[in-house]
C-alpha cells in the first residue's frame, strides 16, 4: 500500500487484544460456575451456556438459579444487612474503595471477559464500561463516608433484590451495587441470562477484598430466577434495569408488598439536528448514539430528528461514515462495530427491519465476519413520527430518521413517544439548544454531545422509561428510608345517623371543583356528613370516574402552570395562606363540627404549612455536578407534571394543604380526593382557592369514596403522578394499576405520618413533587 493510498483510505490493520488471560481465568474454574452465595460459590443444581456471540463458542456453563437459591441467598443478605448496615460509614467507604482499587487492578480481564461474553469492541468495554464502573466504587466509597455527616436521617432499605440486562452486565452491576453497598444495605443480584460472567468475577473481587459474607449474592438464571427475586418475602427493595414490558411485570408483581421499586426501562431517544449544527460533529456524535454496543442501549439515540433544509446533506454525510465503519471481531481494538449479544436479539432486529415497509433503508456496505451474530449499522430515512420503527425500541444499530422544519416541530416530534429517557440536541446556538432542553420530555440532555454517563449525574428516565435517578445524592434515596419507624394507620370512618338533625333548611351540597369552577357530581348522587352528635353538617357529592376524568382534563389544560416562575407561584402560596387566615374561625368551625376536636391548631398548622411551600417554591434547587468533563451536568428539579392525590383522612385541611402546597409550589397541577370522612373542609376551600388568583385547573377536588376513585386516578394515562395517604388500604390497588403508563406512584403502605410536625412537610413531598433531568453541556472550542 502506498502513502497515498493510506492517506485516501486512512485503512489500517488489525490490533488484536489477546484473550489469553481471561481464557486462563475461565479454565481455572473447570468452566463451570455456580452461584455466590454468603461469601462461597453454590453450585446450582441445573447449568446454562454462555456463548461468544461473536463466534458461536461456548465460553462456560452458568449455574440456572432455583426458588431454593434464591431463598438462600436472600437469607445470607438477611443475615449481613444488621451488622453490615450498623458498620460506620467509613468501615464501608473503605470496602468499596478497595472494590474499586481491585476493579482497576484487574481492568484487563474484566475488559475482556466483557467482550467475550457480550460481543461489544473491546475499546468500549475497555475505555468506557470498566473506567465507568470503577468510578462509580469510587464515588460511593464517598457517598458511604459521607452518609453519617450528610444524610442524619437517612437509614438503608434493608436486602435489595437487583436484576439486570446484558447490554453493559458490569456497569449495570456497579449503578446498583455501589449506591446500595454505601447506605448499608445488602443485596441479591442476578446478571442476565447471556451475560453472567463479569458479575461472577466480581464475586470473587468481593471475596478478594474481604467484604463480609453475604453482603453481596449473586444468583445466575433466567426471567424465572428474576421472577423468584421480585416475588420473595424476604426483599426490601427492587432495582430492575430492562424491557419496559418486564418492567411493567415487576410493578404489578411488586404492587402492595411495601417493596420499594426503582425501573430503568428502555427509550426510543431523540437525536436533534438543527441547521447551524457542527454537522461533522453531529455525524460523530451520531456514530456513539446508535453504533456504541451496536446500539443495543436503552438511551441510545435511536430516533433522528433533522432539520429540513439540511436533511439531505445530513444523511450523505451520514452515509459517508457508515461506509467507513469497521465491523469484525470484538477483540479487535481497531473495530467499531462488534457482535450483537445473542442469536434472538440479532433474529429480533432482523425481523423488525424486515417487516418495516416506510420510508428508505440503506445498510452501512460494509464486509460483516461469516460467523456471529453481525449486523449492518442501518439508517431509514423518510419515516413518518407515527412509523412503528420511530415508536419501538429496535435495540440494534439502526437509526430511524425523519425531518422537522421549526424548533416547536421538534419538540413535537421528539416527544411523540411513550418514552422519556434522554435526548441530543444539536446546534450551535446555545440559546436555542438550551432552550429545547427544558421542552423535551426525558431524564436526561445532551447539548452537541451524546451518552455522557458519570456517577455523580443522575440517569434515568421519566413516563414510560421507567422512574427513579442512579448515579448522584438523588440516586441515594432509592436506597435509603427514613430512619423514623412509622405506625400503622387504622381506617378512619365518618359520622353517620339514622336521622341526623337538619342543621340549615338552605340546600348544603358541597360541589367539586373543576377547572375553576364549581361542578354537580355527573352520578347526581350525594352523601350526608354528620357530626359525632349526629347533625348533618351537609352534603357532598359522590365523585365517580367521570368526575375525575372531567377534573384530569381540567388539570391538563393547567399544564402551563409548569412554565410559571417559583416566585409567582411562591406569591399564589401566599395569597391562598393570607386568604385562609382570614377565616381562621369558619375552618375551625367546620374542623371541630365535622370531628368534635378543636380545629384552632390544624388551621393554623395548614396556612404555615402553606408559608413553607411558598417558601421552597423559589428555593428548591438543582445542582451542578461535579463530573470530569470540561463542561457542565446541571440537575434541574421540573415537576413531574400532573398528579392525582388521595388525601389522608385524619386531618381534613391540612392533609388537603399538605399536599398541594408540594404539586402547586413545584409547578403541578393537582386532582385531589380529600378526606373521605371529613371532606367539607377542602370543599370549603374552593372559596378560598377562588379569591387567591389560582388559575383555572391548577386545583381540582373531587370528593367521594377513595375505593371508588383510586384505580380511576392510578390508571389514568392522563396522569403523571398518583399519591395516596388515604386510610383505606389502598395501596396495593394503586401500585397495580399504575403499571399501565408506569406513573411514579408514592403511597403509604397502611402507615401513619404525623401531618402536624415536620413530618408532613419538606423535602420527601418537594422529591415526589419533581423529576432531576441532567442536562450535559460540554464547552469548549
Ligand atoms: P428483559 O427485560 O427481559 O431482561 C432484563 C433482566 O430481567 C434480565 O436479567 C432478565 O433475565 C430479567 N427478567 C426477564 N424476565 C423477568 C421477569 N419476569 N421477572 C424478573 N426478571 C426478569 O430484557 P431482554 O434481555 O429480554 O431484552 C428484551 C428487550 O428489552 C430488548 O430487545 C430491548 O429492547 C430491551 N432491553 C432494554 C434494556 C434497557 O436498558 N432499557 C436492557 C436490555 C433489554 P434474562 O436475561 O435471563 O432473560
Amino acid at each position: 500500500m502506498t502513502v497515498q493510498e493510506i492517506f485516501e483510505t486512512m485503512d489500517y490493520g488489525t490490533a488484536p487484544e489477546s484473550a489469553a488471560e481471561a481464557m486462563a481465568w475461565l479454565d481455572k474454574h473447570d468452566r463451570v460456575f455456580g452461584h455466590f452465595i454468603g461469601g462461597v460459590a453454590v453450585s446450582g443444581a441445573a447449568q446454562f451456556a454462555t456463548k461468544n456471540p461473536a463466534n458461536g463458542q461456548e465460553l462456560a456453563q452458568i449455574a440456572q438459579g432455583s426458588a431454593a437459591d434464591v431463598d438462600a441467598a436472600v437469607a445470607a443478605a438477611r443475615k449481613a444487612f444488621g451488622p453490615w448496615s450498623k458498620l460506620s460509614g467509613h468501615k464501608r467507604a473503605r470496602y468499596l474503595y478497595a472494590l474499586a482499587r481491585l476493579l482497576q487492578k484487574h481492568s484487563r480481564l474484566f475488559a475482556v471477559l466483557e467482550t467475550l461474553d457480550n460481543g461489544k469492541p473491546i475499546r468500549e468495554s475497555r475505555d468506557i464500561d470498566i473506567p465507568l464502573v470503577q468510578r462509580h466504587f469510587y464515588y460511593h466509597a464517598g457517598m458511604a463516608q459521607l452518609m453519617e455527616a450528610e444524610l442524619p436521617d437517612a437509614a438503608p432499605l434493608g436486602v435489595c433484590g437487583q436484576i439486570i440486562p446484558w447490554n453493559f452486565p458490569l456497569l449495570m452491576l456497579a449503578w446498583k451495587v455501589a449506591p446500595a453497598l454505601a447506605m448499608g444495605n445488602t443485596v441479591v443480584l442476578k446478571p442476565a441470562e447471556y451475560t453472567s460472567l463479569t458479575a461472577l468475577l466480581f464475586a470473587q473481587i468481593c471475596a478478594e477484598a474481604g467484604l463480609p459474607e453475604g453482603v453481596v449474592n449473586i444468583v445466575t438464571g433466567d426471567g424465572a430466577t428474576g421472577a423468584a427475586i421480585v416475588d420473595h418475602p424476604g426483599i426490601d427493595k427492587i432495582a430492575f434495569t430492562g424491557s419496559t414490558e418486564v418492567g411493567r411485570k415487576i410493578r404489578e408483581a411488586t404492587a402492595g408488598s411495601g417493596k420499594a421499586l426503582t425501573l430503568e426501562l428502555g427509550g426510543k431517544s431523540p437525536y436533534i439536528v438543527f441547521e447551524d449544527a457542527d454537522l461533522d460533529s453531529a455525524v460523530e456524535g451520531l456514530v456513539d448514539a446508535i453504533w456504541f454496543n451496536q446500539g443495543q442501549v436503552c438511551c441510545a439515540g435511536s430516533r433522528l430528528i433533522v432539520q429540513e433544509g439540511i436533511a439531505d446533506a445530513f444523511y450523505a454525510k451520514l452515509k459517508t461514515r457508515m461506509a467507513n465503519l469497521r465491523a469484525g471481531d470484538p477483540l479487535d481494538k481497531s473495530i467499531d462495530i462488534g457482535a450483537i449479544v445473542d442469536p434472538v436479539q440479532l433474529k429480533t432486529i432482523t425481523d423488525m427491519v424486515d417487516a418495516n415497509t416506510d420510508g428508505e433503508t440503506h445498510h452501512a456496505p460494509i464486509p460483516l465476519p461469516d460467523q456471529g451474530c453481525f449486523y449492518p449499522p442501518t439508517l431509514i430515512t423518510g419515516l413518518s413520527t407515527a412509523s412503528h420503527l420511530m415508536q419501538e425500541e429496535i435495540f440494534g444499530p439502526v437509526l430511524a430518521a425523519t425531518t422537522f422544519r421549526t424548533p416547536a416541530e421538534a419538540v413535537q416530534i421528539a416527544n411523540q413517544t411513550r418514552y422519556g429517557l434522554a435526548a441530543s440536541v444539536w446546534s450551535e446556538n446555545i440559546n436555542l439548544a438550551l432552550d429545547m432542553a427544558p421542552k423535551l420530555v426525558s431524564g436526561i440532555v445532551w447539548v452537541n454531545a451524546t451518552n455522557l454517563f458519570d456517577a455523580a449525574a443522575g440517569f434515568g428516565g421519566v413516563r414510560e422509561s421507567g422512574f427513579g435517578r442512579e448515579g448522584g445524592w438523588e440516586g441515594l434515596r432509592a436506597y435509603t428510608k427514613p430512619k423514623a419507624t412509622p405506625k400503622p394507620l387504622a381506617q378512619i370512618t365518618g359520622y353517620s345517623a339514622d336521622a341526623p338533625s337538619p342543621a340549615d333548611p338552605l340546600d348544603r351540597t358541597a360541589k367539586m371543583y373543576v377547572g375553576g369552577k364549581q361542578a354537580r357530581p355527573d352520578s347526581g348522587y350525594s352523601r350526608p356528613v354528620v357530626s359525632p352528635k349526629g347533625k348533618l353538617l351537609g352534603h357532598v357529592g359522590q365523585g365517580s370516574r367521570k368526575d375525575l376524568r372531567n377534573a384530569v382534563e381540567a388539570a391538563a389544560k393547567a399544564r402551563s402552570w409548569a412554565k410559571t416562575t417559583g416566585h409567582l407561584r411562591a406569591q399564589i402560596l401566599y395569597y391562598i395562606a393570607e386568604n385562609l387566615s382570614a377565616r381562621v374561625d369558619a375552618f375551625a368551625k367546620r374542623l371541630s363540627d365535622m370531628t368534635g376536636k378543636s380545629g384552632v391548631a390544624e388551621v393554623d398548622a395548614s396556612i404555615s404549612r402553606l408559608f413553607s411551600y411558598a417558601a421552597w417554591a423559589d428555593k428548591y434547587d438543582g445542582a451542578a455536578k461535579g463530573v470530569p468533563l470540561r463542561g457542565l451536568a446541571l440537575a434541574i428539579n421540573e415537576p413531574v407534571g400532573l398528579i392525582g392525590a388521595l388525601a389522608p383522612d385524619d386531618v381534613p385541611l391540612l392533609g388537603a394543604v399538605s399536599l398541594i402546597g408540594p404539586a402547586l409550589a413545584m409547578g403541578n397541577p393537582i386532582v385531589l380526593a380529600p378526606s373521605e370522612p371529613f371532606p367539607l373542609a377542602a370543599t370549603d376551600l374552593y372559596q378560598v382557592l377562588e379569591t387567591s388568583d389560582v388559575p383555572a385547573g391548577v386545583v381540582n377536588i373531587v370528593t367521594g369514596s377513595h375505593a371508588e376513585l383510586a384505580p380511576t386516578l392510578a390508571s389514568h394515562l392522563e396522569l403523571d403522578a398518583v399519591w395516596s395517604f388515604s386510610s383505606t388500604d389502598l395501596s396495593g390497588v394503586i401500585e397495580a394499576q399504575t403499571a399501565g403508563n408506569l406513573k411514579r406512584s408514592w403511597v403509604n403502605n397502611g402507615k401513619a405520618r404525623d401531618w402536624m410536625s415536620t413530618d408532613g412537610e419538606g423535602r420527601a413531598f418537594l422529591q415526589a413533587a419533581t423529576e432531576v433531568k441532567t442536562v450535559w453541556v460540554p464547552y469548549g472550542e
